[in-house]
């Protein structure tokens, strides 16, 4: 039976409310490309009243002045009942953005975990150091929230994403204007009720709802904001940056990838198998991180690629909402066609094109099966852009220079990753990639205290671990006292 949802509305100043023009737009069901509900479209006014209720709480509320174990219980309290609610979240996730249910459950999973770590890292890590100057002066740093922070998030693991952001900016004691993605909106709203239910202050969390060009932009060029936090596409950072330019915001910018996945010929052949695999068709390959372009060595390439193919003709592609699904549909038709226009394009560029299987009971989904792009040679438009969806390219290579130069030869740095059992070259070649992170025999897994983010077209600064707290959410201010006599020149004092 199909889900029809209460609709969505904005929150702002803890209520939940209509947008000012009393305008919504649909919210679509990747699954069947029904409506799941109507979505509050927030424009410039609505950015007002939701930036003004943070400011207000910033400035004048109580969270402003509260005392960290106190705002620390807050955070908790929010991890708690999202862990209650895990369940919830991750079916809504799962139905709003047609990630399987298996997947979204980890997710649900995780979203409490940043809210847990960001409350024991701000604990443990948000201090400043002092420095003595002899016995003249001691200087000290100390870290202050910015203010109002504006969260901008995309619509590819919704709920994870904006937790990552959500929980520090929170912990570190700002208040939030969130924006999330118009094509997965369902999240944000059961972390609004979440947050109500933990009794934040009103105005400390807000949400608002729209498109990117009109609520996205009126957030980023408003001069109350202090800073931009963005993830999604290269092509939108840009714009945000130069948006928020005016203002002289700070902005941290998570962008879009195309990372390799390098296979040498001593490398644990299963593991590696396992990996690829994974790391391009989890999340219906709607990964930043995903290995879009896997690289094996010509010894093992025929054999390498047999296994690809019996993997992918193996993969299950379903429901969503059904246990076993490893692949469900693409967040929309929009996304449908651009991924699907990609695999036109290589065949065009000249890759043999290999495919699973899409059930044909689920044809009125945004299905696309799980995609070989065989033969492929690196400087393809294939191998060059995001494509986003579940389509893996793979290349030969023959040399450790050659993989290299492949694997940096194009605009994105985001991840990568080397499997061979020869521990030096594993090191030489992690060092070697431009990319903000690279696992050596090791599929995507990562501890929330490492620094998260990318170089090149990938983005501008780091999350995650403390990084998060001072380079982003803070402001780092130097105190300097005098504690004995000083010369302080005199001006002034010639006859
Ligand atoms: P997108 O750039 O289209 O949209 C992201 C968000 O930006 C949405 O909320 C959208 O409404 C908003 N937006 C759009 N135009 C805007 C504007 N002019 N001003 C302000 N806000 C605007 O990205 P998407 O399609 O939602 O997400 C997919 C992209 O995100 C992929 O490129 C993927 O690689 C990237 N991504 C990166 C990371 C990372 O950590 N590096 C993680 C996940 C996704």
């Amino acid at each position: 039976m199909e889900e029809r949802l209460d609709d969505v509305k904005l929150y702002i100043n803890g209520e939940f409310v209509d947008a000012a023009s009393g305008e919504t737009f649909d919210n679509m069901n990747p699954f069947s490309n029904k409506v799941i509900n109507r979505v509050a479209k927030g424009y410039g006014t609505d950015i007002d009243k939701a930036v003004s209720a943070a400011k207000e709480a910033f400035s004048n509320g109580p969270w402003g002045s509260m005392k960290v174990k106190e705002r620390m219980k807050y955070i908790e309290r929010i991890a708690d009942l999202i862990e209650e609610e895990a369940e919830t979240i991750a079916r809504l996730e799962s139905l709003d953005s047609g990630l399987p249910i298996s997947q979204t459950r980890k997710m649900a999973a995780r979203g409490a975990e940043n809210f847990r770590f960001y409350s024991r890292m701000v604990q443990a890590r948000m201090h400043g150091d002092a420095y003595q100057v002899d016995d003249e002066f001691i200087n000290y740093t100390v870290y202050q929230p910015l203010g109002v922070v504006g969260l901008i998030t995309p619509w590819n693991a919704p709920f994870m994403l904006l937790t990552w952001k959500v929980a520090p900016a929170l912990a570190t004691g700002n208040t939030v204007v969130l924006k999330p993605a118009e094509l997965s909106p369902l999240s944000a709203n059961i972390l609004a009720n979440v947050i109500r239910k933990a009794e934040l202050p009103k105005g400390v969390f807000n949400v608002v709802h729209g498109f990117g060009e009109t609520a996205g932009e009126a957030l980023v060029k408003h001069p109350s904001v202090k800073a931009i936090s963005f993830t999604g596409e290269t092509r939108t950072g840009k714009r945000i940056i130069k948006n928020s330019a005016d203002s002289l915001k700070k902005t941290s910018m998570e962008l879009g990838g195309k990372s390799p996945l390098i296979v040498f010929e001593d490398a644990d052949f299963d593991n590696a198998l396992d990996a690829a695999v994974w790391g391009i068709f989890s999340f219906n390959g709607e990964r930043c991180t995903a290995n879009s372009r896997v690289f094996v060595h010509k010894d093992i390439k025929d054999r390498f690629t047999e296994a690809l193919k019996a993997r992918v003709q193996n993969i299950v592609v379903g429901d969503p909402k059904a246990n076993d699904t490893e692949i469900g549909p693409l967040i929309d038709t929009g996304h449908y066609k651009k991924v699907t226009g990609y695999i036109e394009l290589a065949k065009e560029e000249g890759c043999e094109v290999f495919q699973g299987t899409v059930p044909p009971e689920l044809k009125s989904g945004n299905y696309v099966p799980p995609t070989l792009l065989l033969n492929a040679k690196n400087d393809m438009q294939v191998c060059q852009e995001e494509i986003f969806g579940p389509v893996m390219a793979v290349i030969e290579f023959e040399t450790e220079d050659d993989v290299v130069q492949m694997a940096n030869d194009v605009d994105y740095g985001l991840a990568g990753y080397v499997w061979t059992n020869d521990i030096k070259r594993g090191h030489r070649v992690a060092q070697a990639i431009d990319s903000g992170m690279i696992w050596v025999n090791s599929q995507n897994v990562r501890d929330l205290r490492i620094p998260f983010g990318g170089m090149k077209s990938s983005g501008i600064g780091r999350e995650g671990g403390h990084f998060a707290i001072f380079e982003f959410y803070t402001e780092p201010k130097a105190i300097h006292v005098a504690i004995g006599d000083h010369h302080i020149p005199k001006f002034g004092m010639k006859k």
